[in-house]
């Protein structure tokens, strides 16, 4: 009946979370994608704009709280995680969501995404990876392949072994590991949702091309393929077994498993408070 049709809340669309602020993104950079993934998924779970904590550190990707219209924290190089960690343990009702580059998440903040993979506090983190500093003009960043020589820095390449996120991720005891490509925002949406609905500590590597300093990640739609698994592995020798072959495309859900998030006691948050007090003295 129409009347209940009238009286019933409309459904909430991707661009009712989209602030009013324009990306500077370059055109065409996979982060565009990823924006609109992210609004699709944060209408597709229906939260309350006021009960999202939106936390990133320092990058191109990290302007990405800035272009949605909840609550933001632009943060620290590298920080993102900490800071997002505190937000869930002072209120535990929000949503928090992190996210960033390769260089914030993996380099300056690679210490804390291992301990936040550990922790398995029930978060979402969000890693767009363009395996490059594009802000600071198109360094290696750590999960740029060894023989990469398209920057003046490293001409012949870097010659050390990349990070692999998913593997770096199982290994360090994320609850829940996924991964897309920007090019599929669609897709990129669903592993959100199903990453913030998981409990603890949930990660979503997206693969997000900076065509301004590797302009061949144009060429990674070709590339990707989806899991070919039924229903994705929850335990962790078989994510494990599975990674160790992965070609490093492989989207969707590449892990899910079942560790009870942290959930601190009285003393347990209080000795945090203790820790915080000293480093506000
Ligand atoms: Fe995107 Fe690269 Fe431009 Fe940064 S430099 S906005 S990552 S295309
Ligand atoms: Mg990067």
């Amino acid at each position: 009946n129409l009347a209940l049709r009238q009286d019933a809340p409309a459904p909430l669309r991707a661009a009712d979370f989209r602030s009013d602020v324009d990306p500077i993104w370059c055109p065409g950079c996979g982060h565009h994608a990823l924006l609109l993934a992210v609004t699709t998924a944060l209408a597709e779970l229906g939260v309350a704009h006021e009960n999202v904590a939106f936390v990133s550190g320092i990058g191109c990707s990290s302007r990405i709280p800035a272009y949605t219209n909840v609550y933001g924290f632009h943060g620290v190089h590298g920080r993102a995680l900490p800071t997002a960690t505190g937000v869930k343990l002072a209120r535990p009702d929000l949503t928090v969501i992190a996210a960033g580059g390769d260089g914030d998440g993996l380099s300056i903040g690679g210490n804390h995404f291992t301990h936040a993979c550990r922790r398995n506090v029930d978060m979402t983190y969000i890693v767009m990876d363009n395996q490059v500093y594009g802000m600071t003009k198109g360094q290696a960043s750590p999960t740029t392949s060894a023989d990469w020589s398209g920057s003046k820095l490293t001409p012949h390449g870097t010659g050390i072994s990349p990070v692999e996120p998913a593997r770096l991720a199982l290994v360090a005891g994320a609850n829940f590991i996924a991964r897309g490509f920007s090019g599929q925002p669609k897709e990129v949406a669903k592993l959100i949702v199903a990453a913030v609905r998981h409990p603890g500590f949930s990660f979503v590597h997206v693969l997000s091309p900076c065509v301004t300093y590797r302009k061949e990640q144009r060429e990674w739609k070709h590339a990707v393929h989806p899991s070919l698994d039924a229903a994705p592995p929850s335990r962790m020798d078989e994510a494990m077994h599975r990674l160790a072959d992965d070609d490093g495309f492989t989207t969707g859900i590449l892990f899910s498993g079942d560790r009870p998030a942290f959930a601190p006691d009285r003393q347990q948050r209080m000795a945090i408070g203790s820790f915080d007090a000293q480093f506000a003295a």
